[in-house]
Parts: C-alpha cells; structure tokens; sequence
C-alpha cells in the first residue's frame, strides 16, 4: 500500500494540485482514499465531505474529494479518474444508485474497498459496507410527527396534505417516504387526512411519481405552486410532508408566493438534514421539525470503516439484515436519527456544537 501510495501521491498532486496534496509529497502515507458526493449545492455534503477528508489525512491517508453536480455521469467520470491513480478505498455518496456498478467492477478489480456513504449503491456485489442513518425511521419520525401534531389519533381532521418524495435516482428517497407513509397512509384512507392535489401515491411503491428529480428546492416550489394553483381555490392546505429541508425550503418559498403568512394558518413543514437555512426558518416559524442526521458521526463512522478494512481489522458494523441492494445484503453501520423542533435546537444542535447560536438567528 505504501509503495502504491507514493505513485499516487504524484498522480494525485498532477491531477488535482491541491495544497492537501501537496503537503503530503514525501510524508509517510497510509494509501490514497477516493471520497466522491454528489453536490456542493446542499449544505450537507460539504460538511460530510469535508470531515470525512479531514478525518482520514489525519489518520495518515492521502484523499481526492469530489462533488458531482448531482450529474451520475458526472460522479462516474470522476471515480474512473480516481482509479487512475493507485486508490486504496473509495467512499461514494451515489447520485444515482443503480449506474455505478460497472465503475464499481473496476474498482474491485483493482482490489479498492469500496464503502457506501449515507446512500446505498444497488445492484451490485462489489461494495464493501455502507454506512448510514436509519433511512426508513426518518420517514416515521417525520410521519409520528404529523399524527401528534394534529392529534390524529384522537381522529380529528379532515386536514388538507400535501405529499412530497425525494429523487427517484436516489435509494434513500423510496425508504423516507415508506417510513412517513406507514404511519400517514391510514390515515388518508380514512379521510383524515385528504390530498386535493391527488397526488397520494396509492402505495408505497408508487413514491417515485411524487418524487422531485434532483432534490431541488425550485423544483419542489414550483411543484408545490402548481398543486395550490390547480387544487385549492380557497382552501388553505395544512400539512406538507417534505421529506428533507431542500424540498422544505422550495415549498416554503410557493408558500409564501401564495401569500401564506406566519403564525395561524401556516402549514406543518417536515424536514430533514438541520440545513442552517431551515433551522433559521424553524425559529421563525415557517418549518415545524427537521431530523436531524449528525454528519460528524457518520463522516466518524466511515472514517473507521475504512482505517479498518484498510488495516486488515475486523469492520464494525451494526446491521446485516437491512440494506439488500439486489445482489448482496451489504454490511451496515447505521446511526440514529433525531427530531429537532424550534424548542430542541438548544439541546441538540447548539449543545452539541453542530451551530453557534448566532448561525440560526438565536
Ligand atoms: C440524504 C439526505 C439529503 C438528500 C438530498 C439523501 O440521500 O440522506 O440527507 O437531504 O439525499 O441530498
């Protein structure tokens, strides 16, 4: 390993020049680990980005951290060109969990231990382990929230819902809304819970035709515009279920355009990820949860995994019966999400350093 990484390192210092690369010429390397996100564009994976690369320069490895522009091919290109160089591990966050088998086929070839990151990578036997939060308990807690919030139990309603999915390229989309939908879906068929739109899916597996491409915020706005438009009149709609704060953030925005306001009136928004515009928008009023998902402890996590499957050392992992991507049941580590509403911010995400108070308007 050693000896390849040298190789690398100049590789690594011709192709991309970054001071990180640099630095390292001539010091001890462990091996050259490839981290490749899908986007800059969402706040989070920078922050898992940039911590699983500090995380691992750290622990004496060279890294090459890439972002995709949430392009799939994009993401392909840049592991092709990660493999050029003598790579040790790859951690991927997939834009698209279904395209990169064949890269992946490459990758294994060469005997890289690839680790799945936050998303699982389907349709082949070539990842190592994947490392997440509980995707499918997201949705429950997004859904729980909703049933105690308008005290459906209690069988009060009929409440206007809107329902919203995440990209359908995306693994993790289909577990959210399974999640929120088991617990919700009784209850649109009972009528307390009503969507003018018509766009409930009539199951589970139907998620994807309500799913936003790309996990935009513009696209769930104007999704959300068209809805209100074309369904409501003048009924005001009560809840949205938003599956992460992307989406949250575009149907706060239609919202708003529809001339909604703040306070009575203003409907429950679901979210996902504690992104610090969103958390802003709780304090003010205008997002009622995110989950919030630690990225320090899952960059920790899959820090970890690869020190150790790079060492020889036995993987921890906490889960190998979930996350079958079609081929094979990937060893899991998965992490617990949290809720966070506007009076938990202070317990959970400023006492934990995650934001200073000041980063969200406290
Ligand atoms: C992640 C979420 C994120 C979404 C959009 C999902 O795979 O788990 O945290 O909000 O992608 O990037």
């Amino acid at each position: 390993i050693v000896a390849a990484a040298g190789a690398a390192l100049l590789l690594g210092v011709t192709a991309c020049g970054s001071p990180a690369d640099a630095e390292a010429v001539g010091g001890d390397s462990l091996g050259l680990v490839g981290i490749a996100m899908p986007a800059k564009s969402l706040e989070r994976w920078n922050k898992d980005g940039a911590r699983v690369e500090g995380l691992l320069q750290d622990a004496g490895y060279d890294t090459d951290l890439q972002f995709a522009d949430n392009q799939a091919s994009q993401q392909v290109a840049q592991i092709t060109h990660m493999l050029e160089q003598d790579l040790d591990a790859l951690v991927v966050a997939a834009v698209d969990g279904s395209s990169l088998a064949p890269v992946l086929a490459e990758a294994k070839a060469k005997g890289v231990i690839v680790i799945a990151y936050d998303r699982l990578i389907n349709g082949t036997g070539d990842v190592d382990y994947y490392a997440t939060f509980d995707n499918y308990e997201v949705g429950k807690l997004q859904g729980r929230f909703i049933v105690e919030q308008l005290d459906l139990r209690a069988g009060t309603g009929p409440f206007n819902l809107e329902p919203f999915a995440g990209s359908p390229d995306d693994n993790n989309a289909k577990l959210f809304f399974s999640g929120a939908w088991d617990v919700l879906g009784q209850y649109v068929a009972n009528g307390q819970l009503v969507v003018p739109s018509g766009k409930a899916p009539a199951s589970n597996d139907d998620w994807a035709s309500i799913g936003i491409e790309g996990w935009t915020s513009e696209a769930a706005q104007a999704e959300l515009a068209s809805r209100l438009e074309s369904s409501y009149g003048s009924t005001k709609v009560d809840v949205v279920l938003s599956p992460n704060d992307s989406l949250a953030l575009g149907i706060t925005q239609a919202l708003l355009a529809a001339g909604y306001t703040e306070g009575e009136g203003w409907p429950l928004i679901t979210g996902q990820d504690a992104d610090q515009i969103n958390v802003e928008n709780m304090v003010i009023g205008r997002q009622a949860m995110t989950v919030w998902k630690d990225t320090r402890t899952l960059a920790d996590q899959a820090a970890t995994m690869v020190t150790q499957a790079l060492k020889g050392s036995k993987v921890t992992v906490n889960d190998e019966v979930t996350y079958n991507n079609g081929v094979k049941i990937v060893p899991t580590y998965q992490l617990p999400p949290v809720v966070v509403t506007k009076d938990s911010i202070k317990d959970t995400l400023l006492d934990s350093g995650f934001y200073k108070p000041e980063d969200v308007g406290l």
